[in-house]
Parts: C-alpha cells; structure tokens; sequence
C-alpha cells in the first residue's frame, strides 16, 4: 500500500537523473539561491558515500554533516534498496558512486516536499542486515551504515511483504529474523545443488599436456552431473553458468545463495608442476592450508577474479556477530562430512590421489550457510588424467559417485531437518 504510493510518487517525477547530472542540478541550486536556506531548514549535506565489498556482501557508508531522519524500504523488479531523506545536498564526487559488487547501480534525486532519495539497485535479490544511524565519534557528524548481503528472490519477497516503512533506529531486530527465515526453516524447500563449472570465457583455467582447457572440461562435466541429478527427480539442480561465460568467485557464491543452495559443488581440473601425481581430490574451505599444495592451488584458483580487472582487496572483515559465526560453523561441518561421504563414494569408482580430503583458502567456498566443496576430477598435467576427463564412460563414473554421495547427504539432511 505505503509501496505503492512511493512507486507512483516516484514515477511521477519522471525517473531518476544519473548521479552525476543530479550533484551538478544540486550544485547550480545552491550555489543560485543561498540565502533561501535558514538555518531551520538548511539542506541535510551528505559530506561522502563510500561502498566497500563484494557480490556476496556489502557495506555502505554515507557520512552526513547532521543527524538524518531517515525512513527506508525495498522494492521489486528490479531489487532495490530506497532510502529517503531530508532534502540534501549531496556533496561528494560522482565516481563514488560507481557500481561494485552487490551493488549494480546507484542514484540520488529530489522527490519534491523537501524529500531527497538514494536508490540503490541489487545485482540480484540481497537482504538488509543493518541499517543504522550512528554518531560520529570524532564529533563531525553522523553517518548512514548499511550492511547488506546476496539473498534469495524469496528471502526477498518475505522483508517486502513485512515491510513496514522503518526508521534507521530502529530495523537491527530484522536480522534475527531475517537468519530465522532462511532455507533451513522452509518446510517446501526442496533439497538444492547449484554445480559450479570452474573458470569460463576469458579464464580458461588450466591447460592439458595435450591442449584440453579446463573450463570446457568442467563445463561438460558440470552439464552431465546436472542432468543425473535432475533425473533422479528428488533435488532442484541449478548451474552457475552453462555456457562459457567468465564469472567472479563472489557472484558464483551469491548465486548459490541466491538460489538458497544446500550444496555448492565447485568443479575443476588442474595441472601440478609434479610429476606422476594423478587422481581426483575434494576439497573444503579453511584459513589454514592442510598441505603446501593444497595452498597452491587455493592460490591459482583464487587468481580467477584478476579477470575481472579488478583489484581483489580483502575489506571483508571477519564477521564478529556470534550469530553468523554459529551458522558458519555449522555450515563447515556439513561441508566436511559431505567432503568425507564424496571420498568414500568415489574411491569405488574413480582414482583418487593421497590423502584425497583436502583444504585451504579457496574463494568460492566461502558462503557463511551453504555447505561446499571444490572438485578437482584429476590433472590436466598427467595424459592419463587428461585422457579419462575426455572419456565419456570415465565421466559418467565420476559423475554416478558424486549423484550417491549427494544422495546420502541430501537424505541425512532432510532426516535432521524432520528430526529437529
Ligand atoms: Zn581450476
């Protein structure tokens, strides 16, 4: 209802003026009529906007040269965040409002009735864990911070349909909620795997002694595990991409979150610099490295995002809330036993190399709540590894193991789930 008239409000202004020709508008007018403003109702300034994170999480900034009343609410088609304020000058530069990450676009307007607006449009669906007006300890002011981060559609749907318009002050009760409503408690959720092809278009990923490139060997595979899977009919099965098409580490996992995944099943084929090793390895995600190779090949892996052109800075601090730290627990420990179930599934079928259970810092596997792990099927670097990834019947092996073990996971889960 309150939604509504904001939509029509806004299409009655007729549509939004890109940042940069709205701070020059801004600018003109207050430059043209100073002595308009008194001090009762001077122009809220916003000093600056500052946007750190990546696809899967957020953060933003707006510092404010006052306290800002604010009120705030999304909207649909495309997923947006709309936060309205006293009428301000935004008086930093446009280039900071430069699309990154989660965030795909930002713009600032008058809505009139000394109303100024700040849109920000998802990438996808994201849920607003905070939004908070603080005070500045060094006494200049106040600032807006809202931490935001990759949701499904439904997850979604369910804070706009709870939306009531809210005050900065008082919206951190969301996020209990918000966690609450995720895929665990979703009696019709379907048990679901979202398989991730490694590397795509421009990254080509390794390359075979005889010129197989690894991202169209995991692309195949990808395609083949998804179509048994699919066929047993029990699961949703989603890809990450299923043409070659580059990809960020970061918008693979928002699409597993995005997708309210059970399991992310990330699939590779790399080469290794020593000689005669060979056979597959799972992989899970820690901070610490079970062996220098491992911490190798978490390194190239990771050198992925330099595709993008982008620098990779590591601004995500470690989340401190007890909250997140208990679901990303939770979550490594499914992981793990996935990652355990997986060896012993293809060990009955498919070579495997020493110690086939593996782990280290690996960028995709980093989704705080959706189990995950990463699948090298062999080494481009042996001909024999190199010649069974190209052997159908090999493939289908591999492919039937990794079905099982999913199997024996997916219904271990669903018992917990009716148990709990
Ligand atoms: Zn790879």
């Amino acid at each position: 209802m309150g939604l509504a008239d904001f939509t029509n409000k806004a299409g009655r202004v007729g549509g939004w003026i890109p940042g940069a020709l709205c701070l020059l508008l801004l600018a003109a007018i207050s430059f043209g009529f100073p002595s308009i403003a008194n001090a009762a109702d001077a122009l809220l300034v916003a000093k600056s906007y500052k946007m750190a994170g990546d696809a899967t999480k957020m953060r933003i900034v707006m510092d404010c040269d006052r306290e800002p009343e604010i009120k705030w609410f999304l909207l649909r088609a495309p997923n947006r965040l709309v936060i309205d304020l006293a009428n301000t000058r935004f008086a930093f530069d446009a280039k900071d409002l430069k699309a990154r990450g989660l965030v795909k676009g930002v713009r600032l307007g008058q809505l009139g009735d000394g109303v100024s607006r700040l849109i920000l449009t998802g990438k996808g669906p994201f849920a607003v864990d905070k939004l908070d007006v603080l005070k500045n300890e060094d006494g200049s002011g106040y600032r807006i911070a809202i931490d935001m981060s990759a949701a499904s559609e439904r997850e979604f749907e369910a804070a706009l349909a709870n939306q009531a318009l809210t005050t900065g002050s008082t919206v951190s009760a969301d996020k209990g909620g918000r966690v609450g409503t995720g895929p665990v408690s979703n009696p019709g959720h379907r048990f679901t795997v979202v398989i991730d092809p490694g590397h795509g278009g421009v990254d080509g990923g390794a390359e075979g002694l005889n010129g197989t490139i690894e991202k169209n060997v995991t692309l195949a595979f990808a395609t083949e595990l998804r179509d048994k899977l699919s066929a047993v009919g029990n699961y949703e099965v989603f890809m990450t991409r299923d043409t070659d098409e580059y990809l960020r580490l970061d918008d693979r996992v928002r699409i597993a979150r995005q997708h309210e995944a059970d399991l992310l099943i990330s699939i590779h084929a790399d080469t290794i610099s020593v000689k005669g090793i060979r056979g597959a390895t799972v992989y899970t995600v820690s901070d610490k490295a079970s062996d220098p190779q491992a911490q190798a090949l978490a390194d190239r892996e990771n050198l992925s995002d330099q595709f993008a052109g982008l620098e990779i800075k590591n601004d995500n601090k470690e989340v401190t809330d007890i909250l997140i730290d208990l679901i990303r627990r939770e979550t490594h420990n499914f992981s793990m036993s996935f990652a355990h179930t997986l060896v012993g599934q293809l060990s009955t079928s498919v070579g495997l190399i020493n110690n086939p259970q593996r782990s280290a810092g690996f960028r995709v596997l980093k989704a705080p709540d959706v189990p995950s792990v990463l699948v090298e099927l062999g080494y481009l670097s042996n001909a024999k590894d190199e010649a069974q990834l190209l052997d159908a019947d090999w493939r289908g092996k591999a492919a039937q193991s990794i079905t099982n073990a999913i199997a024996l996971f997916a219904s271990a889960r669903t018992e917990t789930r009716a148990g709990g």
